[in-house]
């Protein structure tokens, strides 16, 4: 597994294996299986497989969620050499950015809503670090979690106003045991509070069994109540939206795509989480 630092290392290379196939991994480390199972898909659908880790500064709104992200990367090291990874990029923010102007992108109104409402200037971070990331790598396709479904819609979207050639790949939430969503900043929560954070795939997942019961606004109420039942537990929103448009409905006859969208913070870890619940 080689791995590189520097932009001009990493093009060497890649251009000396001239037209292999390059899939793509974007991460921010602390890996776990979510990560690793984008890496093993890439794997077996490319020559060549290349897994980023740089936290992105300027995708967080909040800087002590930024001071306080995970990093391990000698861990995340020896995971990815035991997947055989065959490149791991490690930039650092001046390599990144030193001379590359921070474009303001227009989603429309699928970064209106959820994680573009509740993070203001999120997604025109992303957005920014996979347009250097795609100019630097120059991947066949990349691969992205559905564990940010709405990251993954904008991600589509920006791939079309860049013109780019890139296959943009999307892959199954993986979760723990006991049905949380596997993340990076569940490494900040306790043993006790990632035990009781299987409520929220709970609540999804009882929502999507018992909606045509509920209204809307009834399914809400029901997913907060047993979310915020838990101490240091408060949902920041849950939404249903259109799997397409993102756009939020009010009635289950609004679409016939319908997703199920989450925030939770637990203390200060903030985790958020999806469902379809039917399609
Ligand atoms: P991150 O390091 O959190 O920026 O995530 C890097 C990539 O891994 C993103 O495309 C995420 O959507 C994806 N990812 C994170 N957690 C999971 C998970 N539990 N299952 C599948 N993909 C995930």
């Amino acid at each position: 597994m080689l791995v590189f630092k520097k932009i001009d290392e990493l093009r060497n290379y890649l251009d000396s294996n001239g037209s292999k196939s390059v899939g793509f991994v974007p991460t921010m480390g602390a890996l776990h299986k979510g990560h690793l199972s984008l890496v093993e898909m890439s794997k077996a659908q490319n020559d060549i497989t290349v897994c980023s880790i740089f936290v992105n500064p300027i995708q967080f709104n909040n800087q002590d969620d930024l001071a306080n992200y995970p990093v391990t990367i000698d861990d995340d090291l020896v995971l990815l050499k035991s997947l055989k990874c065959d490149m791991v990029f490690l930039p650092s923010v001046k390599e990144m950015y030193d001379g590359y102007e921070v474009q303001s992108f227009d989603f429309g109104d699928i970064e209106k809503v959820m994680e573009g409402a509740h993070r203001e200037g999120h997604f025109n971070g992303v957005a920014n670090v996979i347009t250097r990331f795609f100019e630097i790598v120059k991947p066949t396709k990349a691969y992205f979690g559905e564990k940010d479904f709405q990251q993954l819609a904008i991600v589509k979207a920006l791939n079309e106003q860049l013109c780019s050639s890139v296959e943009i790949v999307g892959a199954p939430i993986v979760r723990e045991d006991n049905g949380l969503a596997m993340s990076s900043r569940n490494e900040r929560l306790t043993l006790e509070q990632r035990d009781k954070a299987s409520v929220i795939h709970q609540g999804l997942t009882c929502i999507k069994k018992y909606h045509n019961q509920l209204s809307v606004t009834k399914a809400k109420e029901m997913f907060v109540e047993q979310v915020n039942a838990l101490s240091g537990f408060e949902t920041e929103y849950i939404e249903f939206a259109d799997g397409n448009s993102l756009q939020p409905v009010t009635d289950w006859e609004e679409t016939n795509y319908l997703v199920a969208f989450c925030a939770v913070n637990v203390g200060p870890v903030r985790l958020i989480d999806n469902m379809t619940i039917f399609n």
